[in-house]
């Protein structure tokens, strides 16, 4: 993710969050008359198993294992400008290729996008986060692709809700980028796995995209999808899943925010955070808001999809390793990604059996 975006609505996200009375009231009434909706949905015995059975299937070995295969060995970065000595792929399509490899595997027919991007430069003049700069016409382009898989939904298919991370590590240096985001492309991996057995009622969408190159290839996928028409009623952007400071990795923090721009975004918010509480997932949940879009559900927020968020470990962003050579797998806190793709699972099932969403 991009955190020099991320500071400044964090800090705005945090104002407009605290208890200020013209705010705060529409928000408690909002919440007043949707809740009773959700535990309308987990009254159903149904349903509260189909939900309780998805979480219980979530494995930390699993998530593990496609974290170091993508961040450390055999491939130890995601990008289109490095490529391993004797190997005929760049890194990134290697990861391409694992993550379409699994996906059929488990029965999925995967799409690909291709979209022209580049490599960032690098200014070493910048903060060590921030080195990322524009890259001139004239240093290489590549193809880069948006992979997608879906499960179709059985009675409300055109009614789509997207669980999307981006894929790629970070252009401009040699980084792991195992936080960021080789974690939340294992975590939407599992999800995957997870849910190939599963018939939802609507249609659930994964996406694995690219937001370390330039352009961010999630603004074709979103501008894409407002071209086609589609429907989509949710993003969950997962990214750093469980990168949080060094003081909260030291407590042993089981970390995660859900911020939001709009507030259509707010419900989804709120939906985690009571999801965490009624199926007892552990996380310590908090809500941000944006105050404008950022990262890939921004992209989607920009196409005109307000219904939409990003999980992230922290925010403001506080992994000491963020955009750094050390972003390694072994700093990784793959439990507390466990417990995210948990909550996000029963987010995902809880929308998907709302008659109202
Ligand atoms: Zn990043």
């Amino acid at each position: 993710m991009v955190r020099h975006v991320a500071i400044l609505c964090a800090v705005l996200g945090l104002l407009t969050a605290g208890p200020q009375p013209g705010f705060a009231a529409p928000q408690e009434q909002d919440n007043a008359k949707r809740e009773p909706a959700w535990a309308k949905v987990w009254d159903s015995p149904a349903t509260e198993a189909a939900i309780q059975s998805l979480i219980r299937a979530v494995e930390v070995d699993r998530i593990s294992r496609h974290l170091f295969y993508l961040s450390k060995a055999p491939l130890p970065y995601r990008k289109l400008n490095f490529t391993l000595p004797g190997h005929a792929k760049n890194t990134l399509y290697e990861a391409d290729d694992y993550l379409a490899g699994k996906l059929e595997l488990w029965g999925y027919g995967v799409q690909r996008e291709g979209v022209q991007v580049q490599a960032f430069r690098r200014d070493t003049t910048k903060p060590k986060h921030a080195q990322y700069s524009r890259p001139m016409p004239e240093d290489p382009w590549y193809t880069a692709y948006n992979l997608y898989a879906e499960r179709k939904g059985r009675s409300r298919p055109d009614e789509i809700i997207l669980v999307l991370a981006h894929k790629d590590s970070q252009s401009w240096i040699d980084s792991p980028g195992a936080n960021d985001n080789a974690i939340g492309t294992a975590a939407v991996l599992e999800m995957a796995r997870i849910l190939a057995g599963h018939r939802p009622e609507r249609t659930i969408r994964f996406l694995f995209c690219n937001e370390e190159h330039t352009p961010w290839t999630s603004v074709t996928a979103a501008e894409n999808a407002r071209k086609r028409g589609d429907k989509i009623i949710a993003v969950f952007n997962l990214d750093g899943l469980g990168g949080k400071t060094a003081e909260e990795t030291a407590r042993g923090a089981q970390t995660n925010v859900t911020a939001y721009t709009e507030p259509a975004g707010r419900r989804l918010a709120e939906l985690m955070s009571a999801v965490n509480t009624r199926f007892a997932i552990g996380l310590d949940q908090r809500i941000v808001q944006r105050k404008a879009p950022g990262d890939d559900d921004g992209s989607f927020v920009k196409a005109g999809y307000s219904a939409a968020v990003i999980n992230i470990g922290s925010w403001p962003y506080g992994d000491p390793n963020y955009h750094a050579e050390t972003d390694i797998p072994e700093k990784s806190d793959v439990p507390n990604a466990a417990r995210v793709v948990q909550a996000t699972l029963a987010a995902i099932l809880t929308l998907d059996r709302d008659p109202a969403s």
